[in-house]
């Protein structure tokens, strides 16, 4: 019978002293102390009196305050889903998105037109500004955060140039609204 207990450890943390458990799954034994591995939470085995780790799902490396760039994948009023692609500026090979808060971002307050932050497509560059629930949490509200692509929705062509709520397309005109990251339209894109 396997008990799972909800602590979260890092590799290196203690999780028993030797005389108490014998170390099981991604865990190792020095000088009496039985410590992590891997980050994961503590699973006790009280019939072995075995004590390992369950590496955790969650991509272990995305922490409050990094940021994330990735694709937008549908957008609904208050949030968008975002595929990430890179984390902190070097691509990620995981497959995992995070949920983009746009609260806030439709514009000058209550009463004004309903503007479009992002869009199905869009590569963002996102703060991560929570982990609660297990979902990483992405904000754009600073300069540096927001869109740093985006193809026009009338003719398909990228978007060079815009500033910080609008983007013009040079090759049809079409306007769009968007929450544009300081860099946009620079190349090559920086993650
Ligand atoms: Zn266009």
């Amino acid at each position: 019978m396997k008990e799972t207990k909800k602590t979260g450890v890092l590799p290196g943390d203690k999780v028993a002293i030797s005389e108490e458990f014998l170390p099981g799954v991604h865990t190792y034994e020095a000088s009496g102390v039985i410590r992590a591995l891997r980050t994961g939470s503590v699973m006790r085995d009280m019939k072995n009196m075995e004590i390992s780790v369950k590496p955790s799902a969650q991509p272990e490396l995305v922490k409050v305050d990094d940021w994330v760039t990735g694709q937008v994948e549908g957008s609904q009023a208050n949030s968008a889903n975002v595929h990430i692609y890179f984390h902190n500026g070097k691509p990620t090979f995981k497959d995992f998105s995070g949920m983009l808060s746009l609260r806030g971002l439709s514009g000058g307050g209550r009463g004004a037109r309903r503007t479009t932050p992002v869009k199905s497509g869009d590569v963002v560059r996102c703060r991560v500004f929570s982990l609660v629930n297990g979902i990483i949490h992405l904000n754009i509200d600073e300069p540096d955060m927001g869109v740093v692509a985006a193809l026009c929705g009338n003719c398909g062509r990228p978007l060079l140039k815009g500033n910080e709520t609008r983007v013009k397309c040079d090759e049809c005109g079409n306007v769009e609204e968007r929450k544009l990251a300081r860099d946009f339209g620079t190349t090559p894109i920086e993650p």
